[in-house]
């Protein structure tokens, strides 16, 4: 699930990353850049670029890192805090040196690219996507996402979209060999050409089953080509050498050209390389990277402590509830927000180190609450991509397993969880899936069907705005299973099912 990963498209070449320490910087704002290459990031990679004077490539994330191979190093943003994330680069013509683009419009110039402007601290009305450079290296342009388009040292201006109304936003732009025109490209493939850049087709009367996300002009046909989030490459008037549908493990984020080649980069730092650009590396970025999971532990040890906050009655989204419960324990007295708490902490560190940002509910083991309509509502602040709540239950005593609950449609005066239940279904099937093949426990002979129960009644699952579920890991009341429940190794297995589980929901819809 890494990156890095290359299906005999074409020869491979094993990875050169050229580090070179130090650089020029021509910028206002660029600093003299101190960060190597690196085959690691921790950061997404959102935009690759050709060297154009050895067919090597830079590739660079959102956090200013630039990765070379095959090309030269000259510094990066890597080591500085960005006031906004890298979105673009562009490198001047001999491959000397380059230039960065933050989402504020903010320049970092590096090597022989000079510092010719930039629109870093002037208002924007729409963030920056992407940039294009002269030829001749003195001169470059950013565009926004409304077609907006601002043109520094001797780049014209041959016209934009700004102030035009769009159907989708514009998502790249690539400059032709002379530096006298330039394709703007939208998110549904239409195609805005200026100056000498010539209108070959686009995709914007198509119905795409994955938004456009960038466009690369052809040197040799005068043609362009884009890509899709999906790796779906579209060619106009230049040749078509494959694509990299069904081969993503990441959104595709840029394609970048050689020889009648090119190269297609997802997210996470993969290289898929057709025709005569070559293969000469990749970069591996954690697949959790920017992608936020928030793990709720069920009820707290101090609730019993406070009948007055616990008992209170709280709105489930159309129904009075009780604000939460001390939760369950075993015939040993193993508390149930114990041993929801550990597996909590175990999951939040396989979750952090596949690049995760992780949100707790709770931050320990002795407090009060959070009631669960607050757990619900951290849950939704936080614009989780996944969220679970974590149980173990106080079943009958003559039964046993694990059971997971997804949310059914539920709508009130405060809450509308329609657009969840798809996802959260999904989500279910993988954590039961995992869950099961990770520890062993059978799924609960007592509640559900195949582990899955559909819920209406649980605040949790009603008031979530993100995919939700909530994991009975084993009935508490159940000898057999509080045999295992108390094994720690078994809780570390127990975690380990959960984060495959999440991490198979994510990864799958992270290619569109
Ligand atoms: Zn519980």
């Amino acid at each position: 699930m890494t990156g890095g990963l290359i299906t005999g498209i074409v020869a491979l070449v094993a990875a050169v990353a050229v580090v070179a320490p130090g650089a020029s910087a021509g910028s206002v704002r660029a600093v003299r850049a101190s960060a190597a290459s690196s085959p690691a990031s921790a950061h997404l990679i959102v935009a690759s670029t050709t060297d154009p004077a050895t067919g090597g490539y830079w590739l660079t994330a959102t956090d200013g890192g630039v990765f070379s191979f095959g090309a030269s190093f000259e510094g990066s943003a890597g080591g500085l805090a960005l006031q906004a994330p890298v979105v673009g680069m562009a490198s001047t013509v001999d491959g000397l040196g380059y230039r960065q683009v933050a989402s504020d419009g903010g320049i970092f110039a590096y090597g022989d690219a000079s510092f010719l402007g930039s629109m870093g601290g002037l208002p924007l009305n729409q963030p920056v996507v992407a940039m294009a450079a002269m030829p001749d290296g003195n001169g470059y342009w950013l565009v926004a996402a409304d077609g907006g388009i601002f043109a520094f040292g001797d780049a014209p201006f041959l016209g934009s979209m700004g102030g035009r109304p769009l159907n989708r936003p514009i998502v790249g732009m690539a400059n032709t060999p002379d530096g006298q025109g330039y394709w703007l490209v939208a998110s549904d493939g239409g195609i805005f050409a200026y100056g000498d850049a010539r209108f070959q087709g686009s995709t914007g009367n198509l119905v795409l089953s994955s938004p456009v996300v960038g466009i690369a002009p052809d040197g040799q046909s005068g043609g362009y080509r884009l890509v899709a989030a999906d790796g779906g490459v579209f060619c106009f008037g230049a040749p078509f050498a494959g694509s990299a549908v069904g081969l993503l493990h990441r959104a595709a984020v840029s394609i970048d050209e050689w020889a009648s080649g090119y190269r297609v980069v997802s997210t996470d730092g993969s290289v898929y390389a057709f025709g005569g650009a070559p293969f000469l590396g990749s970069v591996s970025v954690p697949p959790l990277v920017g992608q936020v999971v928030t793990i709720d532990p069920g009820h707290d040890g101090g609730n019993g402590s406070d009948p007055a906050f616990i008992n209170q009655t709280i709105d489930g989204g159309g129904f009075a509830e009780s604000c939460d419960t001390s939760g369950t324990s075993d015939v040993n007295g193993y508390p149930e927000h114990a041993f929801t708490f550990d597996v909590t902490i175990r999951l939040a560190a396989t979750l952090s180190a596949g690049g995760a940002t992780v949100v707790l509910t709770r931050s320990n083991d002795t407090g009060v609450g959070p009631c669960v309509n607050t757990r619900a509502a951290i849950g939704n602040a936080a614009r989780s991509d996944a969220a679970i709540s974590i149980h173990g239950d106080g079943g009958p005593s003559g039964g046993s397993g694990f059971a997971v609950d997804v949310p059914v449609p539920v709508v009130s005066a405060i809450s509308d969880n329609r657009t969840i239940v798809a996802p959260s279904g999904a989500l279910g099937n993988d954590v039961r899936d995992y869950f099961l093949a990770d520890t062993g426990l059978h799924v609960s002979n007592y509640a559900g069907v195949n582990g899955i129960v559909p819920r209406a009644d649980l605040a949790g699952l009603d008031l979530s705005t993100v995919p939700k579920v909530l994991i009975e890991c084993g009935n508490m009341q159940n000898p057999g299973d509080t045999s295992v429940m108390e094994d720690a190794g078994w809780r570390q297995r127990a975690a380990q099912g959960l984060a495959d589980g999440i991490t198979a929901f994510l990864v799958q819809r992270e290619v569109p």
